[in-house]
């Protein structure tokens, strides 16, 4: 067993403005699955901001099975989510779903995701690669780690090295869980190509109820963030409210998460720190 794995040597930093991905120290991401309001929005920024958190999640443009589904607020939820993090000195995190919205999503996005729907389209891969953009790839869920690392090198190799990687759970045959995380994979996409994964347990257990276990094991596994989805009434919620953790949970999860990287050598933002942070 080589102990390294869990560590960084390897492992690139990834700055994005005075955050850096990578390091000792996780980077956590939270936020509700959908932007819906601006009372909802900047509830979420203030308790992940002093829980810990550095960047504000929340989609806007939503890809959603159902095309009666919430699509998503648009360029009005990129602008409530950009006011709601600088209120608290987060940054934000959110789906781009195509090429034509790159050059808008700078002035609100500081770190872009590409969903797990969109892991192959490689014109958008391209599109972010010459953008040189933060990106944040998420894990195809039919995609093997093989067809996952190339996607990423369809950026890289436009010359943009600011790439996370994302493991958020894979279709098996087991339904019990929305989809099925795959923890080998954080170590072995570290090893492989040297860019840090963050881990997303909310889209993997489907269901709160499963949410803590997932989140610790992405920790104990050598993740070097996590991307919560986190609503203040997950009950009302106009996308994923059964995967999202209650707000006024967050800390506490937070909390444990600090005790799991302990065990591993790493470290989560302490709440005090965050307070101050987000003042
Ligand atoms: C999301 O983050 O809300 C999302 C839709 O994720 P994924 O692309 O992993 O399904
Ligand atoms: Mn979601």
């Amino acid at each position: 067993m080589s102990p390294g794995n869990l560590m960084n040597d390897n492992v690139r930093r990834v700055d994005i403005r005075d955050c850096s991905i990578g390091g000792p120290e996780l980077t956590i991401m939270a936020g509700p699955c959908s932007i819906e309001s601006r009372e909802q929005i900047f509830k979420a920024a203030e308790v992940v901001a002093a829980s810990g958190a550095r960047f504000l999640r929340g989609g806007a443009f939503k890809v959603r099975t159902s095309p009666t589904a919430f699509q998503g607020l648009g360029w009005d939820g990129w602008k409530l989510l950009r006011e709601a993090a600088d209120a608290f000195g987060l940054l934000t995190v959110s789906e781009v779903l195509e090429e034509d919205q790159i050059e808008k999503a700078r002035e609100y996005i500081d770190l872009a995701q590409i969903g797990s729907r969109n892991m192959q389209n490689t014109p958008l891969l391209k599109a972010f690669g010459r953008s040189g953009m933060p990106v944040l790839l998420k894990r195809g869920f039919g995609c093997t780690i093989d067809e996952w690392l190339h996607a990423a090198e369809y950026i890289l190799r436009e010359g943009n090295e600011d790439v996370l990687l994302c493991e958020r759970g894979i279709r098996t045959f087991e339904t019990a869980t929305r989809f099925t995380l795959d923890v080998a994979a954080i170590p072995i996409a570290k090893a492989r190509l040297g860019l840090p994964v963050v881990v997303d347990p909310s889209h993997a257990a489907g269901h709160v109820d499963w949410v803590e276990c997932l989140t610790l094991s992405g920790v104990a596994g050598g993740g070097d963030g996590l991307l919560i989805e986190t609503h203040p009434d997950p009950a009302a919620a106009k996308s994923d409210g059964k995967q999202a953790v209650l707000l006024s949970d967050f800390g506490a999860l937070m909390e444990k998460a600090g005790r799991v990287a302990a065990a591993v050598g790493r470290t989560v933002p302490a709440p005090s720190m965050l307070a101050a942070v987000a003042r």
